[in-house]
């Protein structure tokens, strides 16, 4: 049986800059990177809208899966912040993840996003704005690769990966144990192609890999708890109205607690000059955004989630199945992604392919004009209808008419692992990153908690 000094499981921002830092810190060590999907010149999603339409479920899904993770395709925002993004700053102290943000982030300088600008919160009006109107501005710096550039800094990084650390692809693990029955003895990590040991072992599986997390805390009796899910809709709007806020910040977190319920609603994954996408989990369809850095592939609109926090208290458990629940109606109803004019909303009826063809806003997805008022749940639906007035008083035209709601958005949080200041488990040398510990939800602060642990091993 092959054996490492360290295996990192799953190769997304967590995992590549995990192997990253070992290979620079300790060029020694042997390490692999096991990963379920394709090398990132292979991923490719087959739905080309006209053979494949939707979604004929692959063995590994090309937009989730492969190097570089879910990310790959992603618009490729690093925030750089402890106030959204994940909850790093809790197991390792605020500046130690800050600065552990702005070193990814030279690293993505270096390796590709030169020319790329890092926009700031800092000092800007716009909090003052906000603060009149019941709204409030999180702090951020954030540099805004694009999904063209972060796919550059992807290849770059590979190349300076692929020599130093072994990579197999379509190598899903199957299942990590206790080498020996002892943490002392390492692990052993079981593929198709069958078992290897190490001393350690990172996870760093994502989103995608929750469900098998999930499994692999119970079988190695690791803690968990899970209790919350987002959901909402992308909004669609002439980029022009927004252009005040995108052209300074370019990204705005904005939340708002509504008057009615006193929830939380928040902007996220703001693009503009962007496209709204399909995004398919498990086979079903919700919606996304991605905007571009190159000009040629802008469009005159800009798009953003607004989503509504939704925590859960005992007995329920299951937070994830309740938001794909919401998006499997939407999907029932529209074959796939619904989408409303906020006018038809506020009037009570479903949009129409003649009233969104007359509205003065092109939708960038072709997606089912119906009523999103039939999926949302009543509370989450007036939370959002709030925030697109409270968003219109600094952003005058938010609440037209002819603003696009697509639905349905959900941000699934992957269940919390037990783990102590090193993200170690109670397993010594078995650690746990990224969006799969359920620590961080973005490319910042995975990649950092990567850096992290790699440093943690290295000493
Ligand atoms: C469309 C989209 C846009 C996004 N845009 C942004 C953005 O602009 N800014 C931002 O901060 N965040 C964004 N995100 C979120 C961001 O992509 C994630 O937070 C980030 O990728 C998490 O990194 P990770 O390494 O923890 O996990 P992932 O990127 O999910 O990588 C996990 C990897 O592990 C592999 N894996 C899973 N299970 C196994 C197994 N058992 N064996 C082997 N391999 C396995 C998977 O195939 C995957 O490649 C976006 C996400 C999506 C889907």
């Amino acid at each position: 049986m092959g054996r490492y000094d360290v295996i990192i499981i799953g190769a997304g921002p967590g995992g590549i800059f995990a192997a990253y830092e070992l290979s620079q810190k300790a060029p020694e060590l042997k390490v692999a990177v096991f990963e379920a999907g394709n090398p990132l010149e292979k991923r490719r999603c087959p739905i080309d809208g006209k053979k494949v339409k939707s979604c004929i479920n692959c063995k590994t899904c090309a937009i989730m899966s492969g190097f570089g993770g879910a990310g790959a395709f992603s618009d490729g925002k690093y925030n750089i912040t402890n106030d959204f993004g994940g909850t790093l700053y809790e197991y390792i102290g605020k500046e130690a993840a800050l600065d552990l943000m702005h070193y990814v982030d030279e690293i993505n300088v270096r390796y590709g996003g030169e020319e790329t600008k890092m926009y700031s919160t800092a000092g800007t009006k716009f909090k003052k704005l906000c603060m009149q109107n019941k709204l409030k501005l999180l702090d951020a710096s954030v540099r805004h690769l694009g999904t063209d550039i972060n796919y550059v800094v992807l290849e770059n990084m590979f190349k300076e990966l692929k020599d130093k650390v072994e990579f197999r692809f379509n190598c899903h693990v199957d299942k990590i144990e206790l080498a020996g029955g002892r943490a002392e003895d390492g692990y052993k990590i079981t593929t198709k192609d069958g078992a290897v040991e190490c001393d350690k072992c990172i996870v760093s599986v994502g989103r995608s890999g929750s469900k098998w997390m999930e499994e692999v805390c119970e079988s190695l009796d690791i803690p968990t708890k899970s209790n919350r899910v987002d959901i909402g809709v992308r909004v669609e709007i002439p980029a022009v109205i927004f252009s005040h806020l995108t052209d300074e910040l370019y990204e705005s977190k904005i939340v708002y607690r509504t008057e009615k319920f006193e929830d939380k609603v928040r902007t996220f994954c703001m693009n503009p000059y962007g496209i709204v996408v399909n995004e398919n989990t498990n086979g079903i369809v919700t919606v996304n955004g991605h905007s571009y850095e190159d000009k040629e592939k802008q469009t005159e609109n800009t798009n953003f989630a607004l989503l509504v926090e939704k925590h859960f208290s005992e007995p329920f458990k299951d937070s994830n199945e309740y938001g794909e629940s919401i998006a499997r109606l939407s999907n029932m109803l529209g074959g796939g992604v619904l989408v409303q004019r906020f006018g038809d909303l506020i009037r009570g009826r479903r949009s129409t392919a003649k009233r969104i063809e007359e509205g003065f806003v092109r939708p960038t997805l072709s997606a089912e004009p119906g009523d999103l008022s039939l999926v949302l749940p009543k509370r989450i639906l007036d939370g959002i209808i709030e925030m697109v007035y409270a968003l219109d008083k600094i952003a005058p035209g938010t609440a037209n008419d002819d603003t696009l709601l697509y639905g349905v958005e959900v941000k699934f949080y992957n269940m919390e692992v037990k783990l102590d200041e090193h993200l170690e488990t109670k397993h010594k040398g078995l650690y746990v990153i990224g969006d799969g510990s359920g620590v961080t939800h973005s490319l910042s602060h995975a990649s950092a908690s990567g850096v992290y642990v790699a440093r943690e091993i290295t000493g």
